[in-house]
């Protein structure tokens, strides 16, 4: 399931694409038929993440350019609620020259979302080929041919250089502005967001007796945090997962806020899950068996393992510059390999239905 950074990279991704744009919605499954009639043809004036949540803002048709009018989101405007799940991801084609489908995204046909945080081992990528890309040859733009729904497509947003197919979400639906606000009073504060208010996430912590390797997962506690975000803030905090959250201090709970503010705005402005300190990061390339792939001694050739160890997949996966995904994490996906700080093995077990990792020498 995508974390918190992933959505809010959505969001900008929208905002970047379709801005001030009157969008031809469509339901190519057909199951999101009537919500995509209400919203076609409407200018999109807004694009918003809360945690896993991502609110697109849509104001009526008939204003001109936004952006120019000043037109802003208000009690008038509906908003598409999407929630990726485990199993939901956008995909994204578009002009070579559309701002994001070229940069932050990485590529013209992209698919974001998409089981970030277990895969299969063997190679992949989330970038799928160019199929439909027509350059006019002149710098004042480039053609494009729109491609087909692939697979079942939700909901499908089309805007003047770009187009956006989403499968597979939990969620989709149209809202208005006060049921939008109702569903953000059920979140917890969100720690990429300007308004995440530490104090809510410390009383929060503060009054349960559950484990904080349980509340810090709780939507409810804090928005956007997903299993990477929870091992490894608790790991550089160097809090055992299993402790009670309110024989916690609350300077450590809010010292477990203010890293997360910096793991999850790193995320967001990079696209991936980096925790590690580069002084950290031995027992990166040493070992196989963790990336994922052990020698073949017949052909000499390394293979994918095929005995369930995972590896965890990134955007950024192959990027010359990018931390490897085999260094990127102090405890995820690491257990039975040292730990990067003392050596001790770490221990996975499971908590709150997801697996949870830790070092017990670390974490006291
Ligand atoms: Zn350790």
């Amino acid at each position: 399931m995508p974390e918190g950074h992933t959505v809010h990279r959505l969001a900008r991704t929208f905002a970047s694409l379709y801005s001030g744009q009157a969008l031809r919605v469509s339901s190519p499954q057909g199951r999101f038929a009537d919500g995509a009639a209400v919203l076609d043809g409407r200018r999109l004036v807004a694009s918003e993440a809360w945690g896993k949540q991502l609110f697109l803002g849509f104001g009526p048709a008939d204003v001109s350019d936004p952006q120019v009018t000043g037109v802003t989101s208000g009690s008038d405007t509906l908003w598409l609620r999407t929630h990726l799940g485990l199993y939901g991801a956008w995909t994204f084609a578009g002009a070579p020259d559309a701002p994001e489908v070229a940069h932050a995204i990485g590529a013209p046909r992209r698919r974001i979302g998409e089981r970030e945080t277990t895969a299969p081992t063997g190679p992949s990528s989330l970038v799928e080929p160019v199929e439909t890309q027509v350059s006019t040859g002149s710098t004042s733009g480039a053609e494009w041919i729109m491609p087909d729904p692939r697979g079942q497509v939700r909901v499908r947003l089309l805007g003047d250089h770009a187009v956006a197919d989403l499968t597979g979400p939990t969620a989709c639906e149209v809202i208005t502005a006060e049921e939008k606000t109702a569903v953000e009073a059920r979140l917890g504060p969100d720690p990429i967001r300007d308004d995440g208010d530490v104090e809510a996430f410390v009383a929060a912590v503060g009054r349960s007796r559950v484990t904080v390797g349980q509340q810090l997962l709780d939507q409810a506690v804090v928005a956007g945090v997903g299993n990477i975000y929870r091992a490894e803030a608790l790991f550089r905090a160097g809090v055992d997962p299993l402790r009670p959250g309110r024989d916690l201090p609350a300077a450590t709970v809010r010292a477990i806020w203010d890293d997360l503010v910096t793991l999850m705005r790193d995320g967001a402005a990079h696209g991936a899950i980096v925790t590690t300190r580069p002084s950290d990061r031995r027992y990166g390339s040493a070992t196989r068996r963790e990336r994922g792939y052990v020698p073949d001694l017949g052909s000499g050739e390394h293979k994918p393992v095929l005995d369930g160890r995972r590896r965890t997949r990134q955007n950024t996966d192959g990027a010359p510059d990018a931390v490897p995904a085999d260094q990127a994490f102090y405890v995820y996906h690491r257990d039975g390999l040292p730990c990067r700080v003392c050596g001790t093995p770490v221990l996975v077990k499971e908590l709150a239905g997801r697996n949870l990792f830790w070092c017990d020498a670390c974490q006291t």
